[in-house]
């Protein structure tokens, strides 16, 4: 089951990435496991999945020790995609390889530190708030200058892109202006200097709109493992 749903999905992102005359190989399905236990996420290792998202640090520790061992010699590149709070930022720095989910200046310098201590350069996207859901983390884009200022002075980080979550709509079409809209942030910028190349962006209700507008990364949970409970958040 688990090999079609990937299947159908690597499919459907070819497709989309072909409508927009893009190469399918220039998006990254990553594999949002929470919810999910470690069997799974090796099944999905067979499969031939080697990224995955996780979106709670006390869940993710276990499950990331877990699975890298049951993975044996493969490599896992693992994702935080939830808001981080900031008193799990040292901890999220020890585990995760991009951390998609930067929302604010204080929680980059936190993670700036953490990184310097371990010694690592902690590659990160920023992940802008595109709507005026309350429930929604992001920096918004007025404020990009002046966060971005500062980041450039964070020698242990490393911002790749950027990263949304638009509003949910049943219908994926609404939310390709979000998706365009930061497709277009990225490239305004990289005119002035930046050089991002990821734009994470789409998920199992809407990944190949996101594909169509320029998605790099795609997370995806529900259409790979099934429905979760809904208390997992
Ligand atoms: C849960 C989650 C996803 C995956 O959602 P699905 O609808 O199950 O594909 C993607 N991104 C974030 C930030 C999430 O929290």
């Amino acid at each position: 089951m688990l090999f079609d749903n990937i299947k159908r999905i690597y499919t459907r992102i070819s497709h989309a990435a072909m409508r927009a005359g893009r190469s399918p190989d220039a998006i990254r399905l990553i594999a949002v496991t929470k919810g999910v236990g470690p069997e799974k996420i090796v099944e999905a290792v067979e499969n031939g999945l080697r990224d995955f998202g996780e979106s709670r640090i006390q869940a993710a520790q276990k499950k990331i020790n877990d699975s890298d061992m049951q993975a044996g010699h493969e490599r896992l590149r693992w994702h935080l995609i939830g808001h981080l709070q900031k008193n799990k930022s040292r901890a999220a720095v020890g585990l995760f390889d991009l951390i998609h989910s930067v929302d604010s200046l204080e929680l980059a310098v936190l993670m700036n530190r953490y990184a310097e201590e371990a010694g690592k350069i902690q590659e990160i996207l920023i992940q802008v708030k595109l709507s005026d859901e309350e429930s929604k983390y992001g920096i918004p884009e007025e404020k990009l200058p002046g966060v971005l200022k500062e980041l450039s002075g964070l020698r242990n980080l490393r911002a790749a892109g950027l990263m949304t979550i638009p509003p949910f709509f049943e219908d994926p079409e609404r939310a390709r202006p979000y998706f365009r809209h930061l497709r277009e942030i990225r490239d305004n910028y990289n005119k002035t200097g930046f050089k991002w190349k990821e734009l994470s962006m789409g998920m199992s209700n809407d990944f190949e709109v996101a594909v169509e507008e320029g998605s790099t990364m795609v997370r995806v949970g529900t259409a790979i493992f099934g429905e979760r409970k809904a208390e997992v958040l």
